[in-house]
């Protein structure tokens, strides 16, 4: 896959790399939740997005963590929808690790 530049609220772009989807095969990144579950997003941000990205440790997997916030909180940061709302083969893998 192309790699993407994810430019983070602070302004700083780092390269990112996506994984088609198992179900419907378009381009997402994935990132961690707060309880350390892997979470698909589109790599669109998207301003009705419910999710924002802390970069942790851009050099590492995992080093995307994935916010949600409520509308109005964080002002200014791209939002993010994760593929599992937008993906239509949702209902084939839901439940399932992707
Ligand atoms: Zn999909």
């Amino acid at each position: 896959m192309v790699p993407l530049e994810w430019e983070t609220w602070d302004g700083r772009k780092h390269e990112l790399s996506t994984r088609p989807c198992r179900g419907c095969g378009a381009p997402v990144v994935w990132a961690q939740t707060a309880n350390r579950k892997g979470i698909p997003l589109d790599p669109v941000p998207d301003p009705a997005g419910n999710l924002v990205i802390d970069t942790v440790n851009p050099d590492r997997s995992g080093g995307r963590l994935a916010v949600y916030v409520r509308p109005g909180e964080r002002p200014g940061e791209p939002r993010y929808v994760s593929h599992f709302v937008t993906c239509p083969e949702a209902a084939s893998f839901r439940g399932r690790a992707v």
